[in-house]
């Protein structure tokens, strides 16, 4: 019988049954998939984005949900901590723009294999095609597990390690919030967060394809602004999508309703001064029509559409265009609005948002408040963080976090 079973081999529980392994407890992880890691493959666009190199407070502003719940994680490994350690097992890094951090080989696959190295390090068992079903639970504590196919495998504690629910192909399935719910945990409705979203309005179909850099994106409910940022963005086959729009959905509210977003596709002009650049062009070429001459602030195919959604007709020329007119056109470039019918589902999300409240969880142990012998981690947990490299460092460091403190609990 170990001491402790972790359930899920994806970077949480790697992590745990690798930190459980070297303070000597004996450990074995149980994977449902054919092989562990199978999300870590897919991350980074498959060069894994493992941490991000700032310190505690920074990258605790990049946490969306529940930043304060990983003071103590971050302190058992830091993203320096989680970079030499890959650095001392073999793996060199390197640290690329907004200081995300990559192997230097720029394969997702080498940080797997360097995890599945020091669990061999550690001496923690693996057991692959191992579907954990239900949490055994006796005398009101954790006994241990049993698999779909009936096995019992006792144990003197349990981390649960299963992720979230996006991508489930990857073996992220929500099993783990089932078996939380079992052992008497709550659990907050999953949704998909770092997501594309999907448009009421049709005209971004029209640009599928089309990207856009250093515009601004802003999310408004009524007059309270949640969140304004600038970057890059995508028009899409159902609406936009791209690092700006992925990271706004982080900030959306669960229901939708009343909120709007804006698109400011000329931020770093003030009003005065587009004002000013549409009247130089317009001076320069007035007898060219209005769509061609928008290609000298706004890409073609946007440019070809644009005054229609300013409600101008761009076949006229520069020289028709009235005043009122050009102050529409002015208003339309520096707030166009969008309205988001839905989010694009769970299996699209990057990652997932809500789940095991962190209330019903110990920061500094990460064991359940509710269930003695159970720890629970990673994208499982109600934490969840912009991209950057954040939400894998969120995984690695609750799960070294449970590791330690369910073997120093033996
Ligand atoms: C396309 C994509 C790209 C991403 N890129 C990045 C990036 O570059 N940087 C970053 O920081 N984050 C990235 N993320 C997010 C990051 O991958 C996740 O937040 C992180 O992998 C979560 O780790 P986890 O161990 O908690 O869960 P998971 O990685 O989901 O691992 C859970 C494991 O548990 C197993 N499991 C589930 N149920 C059972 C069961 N019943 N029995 C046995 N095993 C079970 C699963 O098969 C899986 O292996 C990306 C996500 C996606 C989808």
């Amino acid at each position: 019988m170990p001491d402790i079973l972790v359930v899920g081999g994806g970077a949480a529980g790697l992590m745990a049954a690798y930190a459980a392994g070297k303070e000597g407890a004996d450990v074995l992880l149980l994977e449902h998939n054919e092989k562990t890691g199978k999300k870590i493959y897919i991350t980074g666009k498959g060069r894994c984005n493992l941490t991000n190199d700032c310190t505690r407070d920074e990258f605790m502003r990049e946490v969306a949900r529940n930043p304060r719940f990983l003071f103590s994680a971050l302190n058992a490994l830091s993203p320096q901590d989680m970079m030499d350690l890959m650095e001392s097992h073999g793996l060199p890094l390197t640290v690329e723009r907004g200081r995300r951090v990559f192997p230097a080989s720029q394969k997702a696959s080498d940080v797997t294999r360097t995890l599945m190295a020091m669990l061999k390090e550690v001496h923690a068992s693996v057991r692959l095609h191992a579907d954990v079903e239900h949490l055994l639970i006796r005398d009101g504590r954790i006994s241990g597990v049993k698999t779909k196919d009936g096995e019992e495998i006792s144990a003197g504690a349990v981390i649960l390690a299963t992720g979230g629910m996006s991508y489930p192909l990857t073996g992220s399935t929500g099993d783990g919030y089932r078996m939380a719910k079992e052992a008497g945990h709550t659990v907050t409705a999953p949704l998909p967060s770092l997501t594309a979203l999907e448009t009421k309005e049709d005209w971004p179909r029209q640009l599928q394809g089309l990207s856009l850099k250093n515009v601004t994106l802003s999310l408004r409910a009524g007059k309270k602004k949640l969140y304004e940022e600038q970057g890059e963005m995508l028009f899409t086959h159902f609406g936009i999508s791209g690092p700006l729009v992925l990271e706004a959905s982080c900030h959306l509210p669960e229901a939708l309703e009343g909120v709007s977003l804006h698109l400011n596709l000329k931020p770093a002009l003030t009003p005065e001064q587009l004002s000013a650049r549409l009247q130089r062009e317009f001076d320069a070429q007035p007898r060219r029509a209005l769509s061609t001459v928008l290609q000298t602030l706004l890409p073609q195919r946007l440019a070809a559409l644009f005054p229609d959604l300013a409600g101008v007709d761009g076949n006229r020329t520069c020289a028709e265009i009235s005043r009122q007119e050009r102050t529409l056109l002015m208003e339309k470039l520096q707030d166009l609005p969008l309205t988001i019918s839905r989010r694009r589902p769970l299996s699209e999300a990057i990652v997932t948002r809500g789940g095991i409240p962190v209330k019903e969880v110990d920061p500094g142990t990460m064991h359940s408040r509710i269930m003695p012998g159970l720890y629970l981690c990673g994208e499982l947990l109600d934490v969840d963080a912009h991209t950057g490299g954040y939400n894998l460092h969120i995984a690695f460091s609750t799960g070294y976090l449970a590791g330690l403190s369910a073997a120093r609990a033996m």
